[in-house]
């Protein structure tokens, strides 16, 4: 069969929405506990393993090739034609009290897409790969999966990985029959995977406040972590007069106060900054902060402009802490560059929308995903459906279902479009 007669066959192609929304709910109830809301499917879970092992019967009762790797991704390979695999999914692991959508849309879709082609007979050239992936939410910091698969797994990390109730991720992993140790038996050489397509809810507002559909992901933004200190003088509440103090808090409030300065100067409508985690030392009613102890995120999808944001904000730092008589120190924690998402995807998945007569947007993600270090394995592509209020990493998390629909048709022509290029 030519490749034209593959493509004219499938023209006409939906996935069974009906089919899907079972298997969503078939999910869905799995990691459910007695009076706590929403799923809870933390990574390495006993849960977590459990809708592992229930996808892993979904893809062999279709007769795929399943397997699961030394750090968890559960794999199912349709074994049909020749060459690399195209590769989608997404991952099943939750946060607590998470969503019913993050994550299980993007598997729940691509094993629609698999049976749609299934029961139409039509055999695609190449293998298809149905990749659930282990630990995306970041019990343990996230997105081990892919970064193993990527074969970008920080040693140091993995080693010291510990939850927030203090659990090692190796331990939780080696009780769950894993074999940490192991993970560069994970890795993918970078020709054996010929694209991976990534369906996933937005988590944002702007597609639903722009009524569209779908969104096709042009790049993920990059994402910086800090550590401030500020470090002034503890003292008397009542007995040190204003203008003799050297007040951690006020300099604190006096950066922030600058942030959207920094952004309007070297920034642009992608740029985020955010202090989400404050302490101040001593933090008593009537004593002068003495210490004030913070996060700063910065994101952007330019690389050249989240330094210049990293930059402008050392500088700020530094002119507060010197007009105040602060101390500074800043730790840089993590830096992950932004990383764009591969063009030709883009446009096949553009290509299709047009075909299926599908509203869509190109938009960045905000939000860090697999697609970023799959991204260094092979063509990665990504595309966002709409969430109903932006919400998300919630129990009210919500897409509606016609919308699930048109991003698992353009899943599955996307996927059938990569397989024949
Ligand atoms: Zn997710």
């Amino acid at each position: 069969m030519s490749k034209q007669e593959i493509g004219g066959q499938s023209q006409n192609l939906a996935i069974d929405l009906d089919r899907l929304r079972a298997e969503m709910d078939d999910l869905g109830a799995i990691g459910r506990i007695a009076g706590v809301p929403g799923i809870n499917r933390p990574g390495f879970s006993d849960a977590d393993m459990e809708v592992r092992a229930f996808m892993a019967d979904r893809m062999k009762a279709l007769g795929m090739l399943v397997s699961m790797d030394a750090v968890g991704n559960l794999s199912g390979l349709w074994q049909v034609g020749e060459g690399p695999a195209v590769m989608a999914g997404s991952h099943l692991d939750t946060v607590p009290m998470g969503g019913f959508y993050d994550g299980a849309l993007g598997v729940a879709a691509a094993m629609e897409c698999v049976r749609t082609l299934m029961d139409a007979d039509v055999t695609p050239p190449c293998p298809i790969e149905v990749i659930v992936t282990a630990e995306e939410e970041g019990r343990f910091g996230g997105m081990l999966g892919s970064q193993a698969l990527a074969g970008a797994v920080d040693p140091g990390w993995l080693e010291t990985a510990v939850d927030e109730g203090g659990t090692r991720m190796v331990d939780a992993m080696t009780a769950q029959g894993l074999a940490p140790d192991a993970y560069e038996t994970a890795r993918r050489e970078r020709d054996s995977v010929k694209a991976f397509l990534e369906l996933h809810i937005e988590q944002g507002p702007v597609l639903e406040s722009e009524g569209v559909p779908i969104g096709i992901v042009e790049g993920i933004s990059g994402v910086f972590k800090w550590s401030v200190r500020l470090s002034g003088v503890a003292n008397h509440a009542g007995t040190t007069p204003m203008d003799l103090r050297k007040d951690a808090f006020v300099g604190l409030v006096e950066f922030a106060r600058r942030i959207p300065e920094i952004i309007a100067a070297v920034g642009t409508d992608q740029s985020r900054v955010t202090i989400g985690a404050v302490d101040l030392t001593p933090n008593h009613p009537h004593t002068i902060p003495g210490e004030a102890v913070f996060t700063l995120i910065g994101r952007d999808t330019d690389l050249a402009v989240m330094k210049a944001i990293a930059a402008a904000g050392r500088q700020q730092l530094e002119d507060v802490a010197s007009a105040m008589g602060l101390g500074l120190a800043i730790d840089e924690q993590s830096w992950l560059d932004p990383k764009p998402c591969d063009a030709t995807i883009v446009a096949a998945f553009r290509r299709q929308a047009e075909k299926l007569g599908l509203g869509y947007r190109l938009m960045p993600s905000g939000a860090g995903h697999d697609t970023q270090f799959m991204a260094e394995l092979t063509r990665a592509g990504l595309i966002f459906v709409p969430s109903i209020g932006g919400i998300s990493h919630a129990p009210e998390e919500e897409t509606a279902w016609p919308d699930i629909e048109a991003g698992a048709n353009l899943l599955l022509h996307t996927m059938i479009d990569v397989a024949n290029g």
